[in-house]
């Protein structure tokens, strides 16, 4: 599995590198928690050590639980209760004290990235959202409102996509840009404004897109 290692020791990092590519993994090194947030999309599994340099691990975890359910499993020094706790709370799906036992370290991933695999199935099998006369196809990519096509742009599409997937339900400005222009933190809120009044003027359906002041948007009646 690709995973995305974050750890700015370079003994831990290179020795486990190595190690997990030696059993067929593809590791990524990254050594900031910034790296992290932005580079999510590449791996199945995330180790994310607690002490890096710039952000600290767990306000990483909190960043990135907000954007994205990527498996984490935090890899720490830092084996007191309070962090344990917290770590889980803010969504890791598991939490390993160093000095790390491979072969448990090793189990530990395989088991949640099954279950996450699961998850991902069950989602997978929903290929058609339909809500009130707009249906958005979403392995071929197409929408329709009312019986008719309607032309929209990669972005857009993706725009509408990723609200389709959480059909009912407020999804974060965050979440919007992390998972069409591949990162939620950027700089770039006006030009989701302005992808966002695009599709409204297409799909020509008012009530559908709500927006949720200082949060984001939801898609449904
Ligand atoms: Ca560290």
């Amino acid at each position: 599995m690709r995973v995305l290692l974050v750890e700015d020791d370079d003994g831990v990092g290179d020795a486990l590198a190595e190690a997990l590519a030696a059993r067929g993994h593809l590791p990524t090194r990254v050594r900031r928690g910034a790296d992290a947030l932005t580079r999510h999309h590449e791996a199945d599994l995330v180790l994310l050590d607690l002490g890096l340099p710039d952000t600290d691990g767990l306000e990483v975890l909190r960043m990135l639980r907000k954007v994205a359910d990527v498996p984490v499993l935090v890899l720490t020094a830092r084996g007191d209760e309070r962090s344990v706790v917290r770590g889980l709370r803010l969504g890791a799906d598991d939490y390993v004290v160093k000095p790390v036992r491979l072969a448990e370290l090793l189990a530990r991933m395989d088991t949640i990235t099954q279950r996450a695999a699961v998850r991902s199935s069950l989602t997978a099998l929903t290929h058609v959202v339909q809500v009130s006369d707009v249906e958005i196809d979403m392995a071929a990519r197409r929408v329709r409102a009312g019986g008719d096509e309607i032309s929209l742009t990669t972005k857009e599409f993706e725009l509408l996509a990723v609200l389709a997937r959480r059909l009912g339900t407020a999804v974060s400005r965050q979440q919007l840009m992390d998972e069409v222009w591949g990162d939620a933190y950027l700089a770039i809120s006006r030009s989701l404004d302005v992808h966002m009044t695009q599709l409204r003027g297409k799909l020509k359906r008012p009530g559908l897109l709500t927006t949720i002041r200082g949060f984001g948007y939801r898609l449904g009646e």
